[in-house]
């Protein structure tokens, strides 16, 4: 196991290469979705793909958290549901509630997911597991209270955009339409916009390290993909509403 030292380390060199890849994500359209590519290699049909790719983030998380041999301060408990409340969602239910009829992902992107996922739950993990010292009054402090109702809204905003984007199929279907409702009025991407949100505030509630590089993370992944989902919205649909913006609302 690293020494908290050298843990520390690790956790801004992923942070680093999070910032490095910034620049490459933007310009790369990732293939999965609308943006799916044969030329990529291998594909895996998407709802296994989807589960694949996120189960790691809920054992590698749990397994740290769980089987640490220090004694957890009461309120990473509160930590560990609401990280496992998301990726139970991620892993195990939105696969199924997809309308994804034969649709396939490359191999590649699902190993690069997983592989994101073992490293972040690991640090996440392990740090809530072994690491973290909070205060007694931690959830009176502003950060927990700020963090916590900003994880909640941001998810609340990404399971309601998920479920009107869901919707817009009838069973069966695979073509795609303009959404509408909810945040749609405002952003082409409000379930990304969620998620960004969602680990901005846990990175705050938990004031850690780790946190913070789920967050960046999550923003270098999600802020390149909603800006293309937006091109391509306004390359296929002509009546496209022009006063949408791509992810922050009146902003980008
Ligand atoms: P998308 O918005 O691309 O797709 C979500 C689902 O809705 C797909 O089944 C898609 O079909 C369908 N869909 C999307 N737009 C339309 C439309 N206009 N008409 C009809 N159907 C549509 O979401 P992502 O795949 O990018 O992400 C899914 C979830 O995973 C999001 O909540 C996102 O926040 C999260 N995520 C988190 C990441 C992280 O780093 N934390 C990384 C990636 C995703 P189809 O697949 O056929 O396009």
């Amino acid at each position: 196991m690293l020494t908290e030292p050298l843990f520390y380390q690790v956790v801004y060199l992923w942070i680093a290469v999070a910032l490095v890849m910034f620049p490459l994500i933007l310009r790369i359209v990732v293939p999965y979705g609308r943006h799916t590519n044969k030329s990529w290699g291998p594909l895996l049909p998407n709802r296994l793909g989807w589960m694949i790719m996120e189960a790691p983030a809920l054992l590698v998380f749990s397994g740290f958290f769980l089987f640490s041999s220090s004694s957890h301060p009461p309120v990473t408990w509160i930590f560990f549901l609401l990280f496992n409340f998301h990726y139970v969602n991620r892993t195990i239910i939105f696969p199924f509630r997809l309308r994804t009829k034969g649709k396939k992902m490359p191999m590649i992107i699902v190993l690069m997911g997983m592989m994101f996922n073992v490293v972040n739950g690991y640090l996440n993990g392990y740090f809530l597991g072994s690491l973290a010292e909070y205060p007694a009054g931690w959830v009176t402090d502003i950060r927990f209270f700020g963090g916590i109702i900003i994880y909640l809204s941001g998810m609340l905003i990404n399971w309601q955009a998920d479920n009107i984007l869901i919707h817009l199929r009838k069973p069966g279907e695979t073509g795609y339409v303009i959404p509408q409702g909810g945040f749609f009025k405002y952003v082409s991407c409000p379930n990304h916009m969620g998620e960004i949100l969602e680990w901005s505030g846990f990175a705050l509630m938990t004031w850690s390290l780790p946190g913070l590089a789920f967050a960046v993370w999550t923003l270098v992944n999600l802020l390149p993909r909603a800006l293309h989902h937006h091109r391509w919205y306004q390359e296929h649909f002509s009546d496209y509403p022009s006063n949408r913006k791509a992810i922050f609302p009146f902003i980008l």
